[in-house]
């Protein structure tokens, strides 16, 4: 993989460009792909986003949401598109897998392949170009990075900032997380030095639930947490009739796993949802506890050192017995935690 910086000169000329990112997009992966997407049309470039699979309402608001493509739901359109790509971005995932079904075709895909993503582990041999730092913040820091890099500075309007701001904002937990480096308080700056009105991004964000998302997760913290305080560690299992009862949608259940790491002790949580076609985890961590090679042993996944997620074929029951043989097994880094 040659440095990001080399994509440049083939900047110059008008391209067929497609930027992606991974499958049931957070705000980083849709903030830094719209940001890229703003930044590239007004270089001239012919651009589309193509999001392997659906995303949360919540994320709809973000200035370009409206062109993107669904490749689960446009699959015709979105590989019409596809096939006559120059250049594709990958953005904040790293290996193929987190495209789901757009796997194939990505692998398969003629084009030069871009990435520019912050987790461990890459497959750096999948890409032609890129960046891949796991000491940034979000995605999002890169791109911007990756715009004053270009000597672009200007193209900065309110549209690409409000969705870079989305990004590093949630991926650094509002500031709060270790990755927030000064970088990311200069880059806000300038952003705000930019016209970025923050407040609105937050509100859009975290001001936007229906009732039944609120109600669930009262309920699911009443009735399925579970807490091992010899582990320091706290468990919320949910089967599918919970999200069939309370009409949970896709980024209904999104920080619902930090609500368990609020508690006084708890080093690591985590979620289990049981979504039907597979059961889906979410780990976090506080501290010396490294969850993604926890996720990565013991769950299919992968991530962050403090944040990481996996999948299983398993039934819920199944999988939340596998967990707490995991943590019996880590028993003595998870319990010698200090506080
Ligand atoms: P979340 O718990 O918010 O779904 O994911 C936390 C972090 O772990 C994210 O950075 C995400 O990219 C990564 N992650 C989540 N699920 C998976 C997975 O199944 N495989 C891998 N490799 N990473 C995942
Ligand atoms: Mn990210």
């Amino acid at each position: 993989m040659k440095p990001v910086a080399e994509i440049f000169p083939f900047l110059e000329h008008q391209k067929n460009i497609v930027v992606t990112f991974h499958q049931k997009p957070d705000a980083d992966a849709m903030g830094s792909g719209l940001a890229l997407y703003h930044f590239l049309v007004q270089l001239g470039h012919k651009v589309t986003v193509i999001s392997p699979t659906n995303w949360a309402g919540f994320l709809s608001w973000m200035p370009g949401c409206k062109n993107i493509l669904d490749y689960e739901m446009q699959t015709a359109k979105a590989t019409a598109v596809l096939n006559q790509c120059e250049i594709i971005f990958c953005l904040d995932f790293n290996t193929m897998n987190r495209t789901k079904n757009m796997e194939p075709v990505l692998i398969n895909l003629p084009c030069i392949k871009v990435l520019i993503d912050h987790h461990q582990q890459p497959q750096v041999e999948m890409f032609d170009y890129g960046i891949s730092d796991v000491t940034k913040s979000s995605t999002s820091e890169m791109v911007y990075d990756f715009i004053i890099q270009s000597g672009h500075a200007d193209k900065i309007n309110t549209a690409v900032a409000e969705c870079l701001y989305a990004g590093v904002m949630t991926d650094t937990g509002s500031f709060r997380f270790t990755s927030t480096s000064s970088f990311v308080h200069h880059m806000v700056a300038d952003l705000k030095e930019r016209g970025l009105e923050h407040s609105p991004v937050h509100e859009n964000l975290f001001d936007n639930f229906l009732e039944n998302r609120v109600r669930f997760f009262g309920h699911v913290l009443l009735n399925r947490m579970e807490v091992f305080y010899e582990y320091n560690t706290a468990l919320i299992a949910i089967p599918q009739s919970d999200l069939i009862k309370f009409n949970v949608k896709t980024g209904d259940t999104e920080g619902l796993v930090n609500f368990p790491l609020s508690i006084h002790g708890i080093k690591l949580a985590a979620v289990i949802i049981d979504r039907g076609d597979e059961r889906k985890s979410s780990f976090r961590s506080k501290g010396g506890f490294d969850v993604n090679t926890f996720a990565r042993k013991y769950f299919n996944g992968g991530g962050h050192f403090n944040a990481a997620g996996g999948r299983n074929t398993e039934p819920l029951d199944v999988v939340v017995k596998q967990f707490k043989a995991a943590i019996k097994e880590n028993k003595e880094q998870l319990s010698s935690y200090q506080f």
